[in-house]
């Protein structure tokens, strides 16, 4: 019997041994870590008692309480141990799908544990133990021991349940060691209850400790399974955003190869009208370059938590009106009816997030028009009123291709688009929804979507504004003025020559006095030089010299009190604000929208009522009475379509002016070609008369060019010689009328 005691002594050796460079070793902290600490004591204290009982057994007559005592321990350790390697099971069996709070479970499982355990230890100090010891064979028997072997076999029977059930789980973290612990202990509980005269429960628990820590439990094993997890999650990222780049430079790539693919054919176009089609695809592909630039920007800010919702005062009719004009482009040519029901009861005023309520519109509009060919696209509107809040609920309804029931899921996650293989020619890069939905939860609002694939689609969004009684100040007002600020000087301070031009031509709608320098240096100079100016427009990133830099320094020049507006393509709204911050007035992003550019303006420049001329056709007909456009029509000139083209009369007219001053050096150089008989570079000279007259309805003067262009093409000399003089006195002709119309003569 004593020969036994060797494999406790010889476990408690090891397990001591292994506990010291166990806790020594600096560990990860987790649940199962926990566990297995307490794997480990529990099993030492179980030794300690199995040791024991060898001696119990033998002085049960002298000290039968305390030999008593010893081996009822020793039975409830067994429990003990069963129920912490029960848990341990139960953690590493648990399925990450279930959204299980895991330190929640695993709190409860303890508590489960130590009920069960103090239940036991009770019972069992109740129930009687009896030594059979017949001086060659000695075990114990009775009720007490028999409770013990059926809640051992009915906890293995769960151990093995669990892991039949949950294999998959286990097979993903590599747990096989589980297994072989599992069938392990059986044939412990096995041997045990056959031969009931050699304890092994214990030893056979030091076992499976030593095959853990050598497998699953050891420091180095847990590192390296946490570096490998660390690894997986690294090249999941990377896949994402090797992804994102590939699905982004191809959408990026569409818009960008039509916008340089049509500027290209403006540069060759033969006639205004074929550059203006390339010019609305330009502006068509600029937009959607746009969406998909602010999407991105979008999903960045939600993602880095820096999305602010910015309440103010808004009429919620107005911009539903709004968001159905705008979508009818998007429905283009299809067969498709937008029906619109704006509830009567929608209040005048709302409180809340007018843009982002408009964004989470038109994302979901937008779709709608996108994925329906034909039929009809409900857009709805309801609201149910109390006291001062009012609950929308939104519903657009299509007819669209539908979404399968098993993509719903996959729909509002970001860069997700459905049905790849019908999308080849719809734009879309499936931020939209990921969007919408995010923005939805932010303003506490929900979105549903019901679908039936092949029959429409129904997106339903609540969201709830609070209701405003004072009466909305129309802001957009400003768009039906024509704001006009003469002699007020603007200095565009911008490296890009485009953006220059660009800038010039929208701030010169608004008879502004417009000087442009190229660098922050320049501006400076002009400020010292004593020049003055009404506003500065500074673009913020330039070479040598930043906007923030020379604002600093602009500041330093004495009685410098200049408006200074940022111009940044840093649309977000923090960074922004950062510019306010360092002594920038106000701040325009790029691309610049014109009604932004006229809030800037009305409040920096004009604050003089004034100044504002209300009605546009006022201002048309202020224009007309000053210069005689039937003096033109009498001379054949298409006035009428030019001005089409053109946009207003006051364009037409400046278009006149820069039409002479280009003639006073277009036309020595035609002489110069013609008589070196270079026919090439005067074709491209009447490459740019046909233009000019194109633009400014010389109908007869473009057809001559246009002839001239084609021979000089062609290289025809003679024929270019021989009808020069029609067209030079066609040019004059054109020259004296134009000169006469403007005053000029
Ligand atoms: P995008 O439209 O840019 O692809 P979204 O996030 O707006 O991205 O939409 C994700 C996907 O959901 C789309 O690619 C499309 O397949 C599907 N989807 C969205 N709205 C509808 C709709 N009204 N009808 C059918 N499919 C839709």
């Amino acid at each position: 019997m004593k020969s036994f005691m060797a494999f406790p002594i010889c476990s408690l050796i090891y397990i001591f041994i292994l506990s010291i460079i166990y806790f020594y070793k600096p560990r990860i902290k987790s649940i199962e870590n926990n566990i297995y600490k307490y794997i480990i004591i529990t099993n030492i204290i179980g030794l300690i008692f199995e040791i024991l009982c060898y001696v119990a057994v033998d002085m049960v007559d002298k000290y039968y309480f305390i030999s008593m005592f010893i081996l009822k321990g020793y039975v409830v350790y067994i429990f003990a141990w069963s129920l912490i390697f029960n848990i341990y099971v139960f953690m590493t069996t648990l399925s990450k799908k279930k959204k299980i709070n895991v330190d929640v479970y695993y709190e409860k499982l303890q508590v489960i544990s130590y009920i069960l355990c103090a239940f036991f230890a009770a019972i069992m100090f109740c129930l009687p133990i009896y030594i059979y010891n017949d001086g060659t064979l000695t075990y114990t028997y009775g009720p007490g021991i028999n409770i013990l072997l059926i809640l051992c076999g009915v906890i293995i029977s769960i151990w093995i349940y669990k892991c039949i059930r949950n294999f998959k789980n286990l097979r993903e973290k590599k747990y096989i060691p589980i297994i072989a612990c599992i069938i392990m202990l059986s044939l412990v509980f096995v041997i045990q209850s056959s031969n009931r005269a050699i304890l092994i429960a214990t030893t056979g628990h030091s076992l499976i400790i030593f095959l853990m820590y050598f497998t699953i439990e050891n420091p180095d094993v847990k590192l390296i399974n946490q570096l490998e997890l660390a690894k997986d999650q690294a090249e999941k990222a990377n896949n994402a955003k090797t992804d994102f780049l590939s699905n982004m430079s191809h959408e990026i790539r569409t818009p960008l190869n039509a916008i340089v693919g049509f500027s290209q054919c403006i540069e060759n176009a033969d006639n205004l009208e074929e550059a203006k089609e390339d010019a609305r695809d330009i502006v068509t592909a600029s937009q959607n370059l746009l969406e998909i630039v602010n999407g991105i920007l979008d999903i960045s800010k939600i993602e880095a938590d820096k999305m602010e919702i910015v309440n103010t005062e808004y009429n919620l009719r107005e911009i539903l009106d709004n968001l159905t004009k705008l979508i009818l482009p998007r429905i283009g040519e299809k067969d498709i009816e937008l029906k619109t029901n704006f509830a009567l009861d929608l209040p005048d005023v709302l409180y809340g997030d007018s843009g982002k309520v408009k964004q989470i519109i038109t994302n979901v509009l937008t779709n709608a028009a996108k994925y329906t060919e034909k039929g009809e696209i409900n857009f709805n509107v309801s609201c149910v009123n109390n006291k001062n809040q009012c609950r929308l609920v939104i519903t657009i309804k299509d007819t669209g291709r539908g979404i399968k029931t098993e993509q719903i899921d996959k729909l509002f996650t970001k860069f997700q688009r459905l049905d790849e293989d019908k999308n080849t020619t719809t734009e879309g890069t499936g931020l939209g929804l990921a969007i919408t939905k995010r923005l939805v939860e932010m303003m506490g609002g929900k979105i549903v979507v019901q679908s039936e694939y092949g029959e429409g689609s129904t997106f339903t969004i609540y969201l709830t504004q609070e209701i405003r009684n004072g009466l909305y100040k129309k802001e957009e007002l400003i768009e039906n003025e024509i704001l006009k600020f003469d002699n007020k000087k603007v200095l565009l301070v911008d490296d890009n020559k485009l953006n220059i031009k660009v800038g010039i031509k929208k701030l010169k709608e608004y008879n502004l006095d417009i000087t442009s320098v190229e660098n922050g240096f320049e501006c400076i100079n002009k400020i010292e030089n004593n020049n003055k100016y009404d506003l500065i427009l500074m673009d913020i990133m330039m070479p040598k010299i930043s906007g923030v830099e020379t604002l600093k320094r602009l500041k330093q020049i004495e009685d410098f009190n200049t408006p200074v507006i940022a111009l940044t393509a840093d649309a977000i709204q923090g960074r922004a604000d950062k510019y306010l911050e360092v002594g920038f007035s106000g701040y325009l992003s790029k691309p610049i929208e014109d009604n932004e550019l006229r809030k800037v303006l009305s409040k920096f420049i004009s604050n003089k009522k004034e100044e504002k001329v209300e009605i546009v056709e006022e201002v048309k007909q202020e224009k007309n009475n000053q210069l005689d456009i039937d003096y033109l029509k009498e001379n054949d000139i298409d006035v009428d379509s030019s001005i089409e083209l053109l946009g207003d009369i006051e364009m037409y007219n400046d278009t006149l002016k820069d039409f002479l001053t280009e003639c006073e050096t277009r036309i020595p150089k035609m002489k110069e070609h013609l008589d070196n008989e270079d026919a090439a570079n005067y074709a491209i000279c009447m490459h740019s008369m046909k233009s000019d007259s194109k633009y400014l309805g010389f109908k007869k003067l473009a057809e001559l060019s246009l002839n001239q262009e084609l021979e000089g093409k062609n290289n025809n000399i003679s024929y270019i010689q021989e009808h020069n003089q029609e067209l030079m006195d066609e040019v004059n002709k054109i020259i004296s009328i134009v000169k006469k119309y403007l005053g000029d003569e």
